[in-house]
């Protein structure tokens, strides 16, 4: 039996009828972009994340863009990144032109380590990106009193994160100010791109409105230099049916995260991920760690078993960042995750048979 990575058909089977009707709903009226089911998703998505505001754009990319526009980051200042994450979490302080500084993660949960961040500070640091790594929220306790005391903003990158919850509250209300994405392949898809930035704080909230919108307050007058990235409304009538099923679909993903945990405990030479006690994991991905990755992956995909790697290059060794400067050691937790790490097929209507079958494949390609 071959396992898909990811299976959304039974997910699109519990929405159909509403997003077909959904659908037929903004053709006749023809709001396509920001329109009534758009609005609704902002409002709704908001309150999920225990925040004020929902600001819906076009990806997750420009949500942490036009979030750090919005703190006001530009030439000159300086924003703490984790270099074990997908790129877009540096790419967005490169497009305000200012400086992505990296730093080590976490042996464990692989997420940014509190004291690294606190070692990178300067004078220039305005902000630090926090990013939930696969699901589970970063200890952000510590990180947002760090940042407090310098004065330096908190931007969450729950891109990876939606649902999850740090001592009780909710990925997304953790910070100043959160970016999500809603990639087809995110915990909460879209149908094509899409993404939000969510806050409790009001000016952050009026400065994305403008700045995804042209930067028009009101129909003709442009107070600053804006941008176009708009949630479509098609898309959030797809999010608004998902939405509903959300809580539902992350237990079956952590009910499939237990098994996986309980199939593979014991077994020598696979590292499975570690959830601290205050903190729940969504698993958008659900990552092990194994020594021979790569000839792993090679026998488990001869078995049929779709596997990938989030991530195998940590951001400061990629060619898009070598103008940094920074060598192969530099972070040598980031680079010992990158080397072993390995996502196994994860979805909410898992079957345990599939399970079942990609820990046996897993096992015959130690
Ligand atoms: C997916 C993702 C993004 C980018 O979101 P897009 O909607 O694809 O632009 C940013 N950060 C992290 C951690 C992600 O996983």
């Amino acid at each position: 039996m071959s396992v898909p990575f990811i299976d959304f058909k039974e997910q699109h089977r519990l929405i159909q009828n509403e997003v077909d009707t959904g659908f037929k709903k903004v053709f006749e009226k023809g709001d396509y972009i920001l329109g009534e089911q758009a609005v609704i998703f902002e409002g709704a998505f908001a309150k999920y994340c225990d925040c004020a505001y929902g600001v819906g754009v076009n990806s997750g990319t420009d949500a942490l863009y036009l979030a750090l526009c919005a703190l006001d980051i530009g030439p000159g200042d300086e924003v703490i990144v984790p270099t074990f994450t997908f790129i877009a979490t540096a790419l967005c302080v490169s497009f305000c032109g200012a400086q992505a500084v990296f730093v080590d993660v976490e042996p464990d949960t692989y997420n940014i380590d509190p004291q690294a961040f606190a070692r990178a500070i300067t004078k220039k640091t305005k902000a630090v990106i926090p990013v939930h790594i696969y699901g589970q929220p970063a200890n952000m306790n510590e990180i947002s009193a760090i940042a407090r005391k310098h004065d330096i903003k908190v931007v969450e990158d729950a891109a990876q994160a939606h649902g999850s919850r740090y001592q009780g509250k909710r990925a997304g209300s953790l910070g100043d100010v959160a970016c999500f994405s809603f990639y087809p392949t995110k915990s909460l898809g879209a149908c094509g791109d899409a993404g939000m930035i969510v806050t409790n704080d009001k000016a952050i909230y009026q400065k994305a409105l403008m700045l995804r919108d042209y930067g028009r307050k009101g129909r003709y007058e442009h107070k600053i230099k804006g941008h176009n990235s708009r949630l479509d409304t098609l898309q959030a009538v797809v999010l608004n049916a998902k939405l509903k099923h959300l809580d539902a679909w992350n237990t079956l993903r952590a009910q499939n995260a237990v098994y996986y945990n309980e199939l593979l405990k014991g077994v020598k030479g696979v590292v499975t991920s570690v959830v601290k006690s205050d903190r729940t994991h969504v698993y958008q991905t659900y990552a092990v760690r194994v020594a021979n990755r790569d000839k792993v992956m090679e026998g488990m995909k001869a078995k049929g078993i779709s596997v990938l790697i989030h991530y195998p290059i940590p951001l400061h060794l990629q060619e898009a960042y070598q103008e940094l400067g920074y060598q192969k050691g530099a972070f040598p937790f980031a680079e010992a995750v990158a080397d072993e790490i390995m996502s196994l097929p994860m979805f909410p209507h898992m079957s345990r048979e599939q399970i079942e079958t990609v820990v046996r494949a897993l096992k015959e390609s130690l």
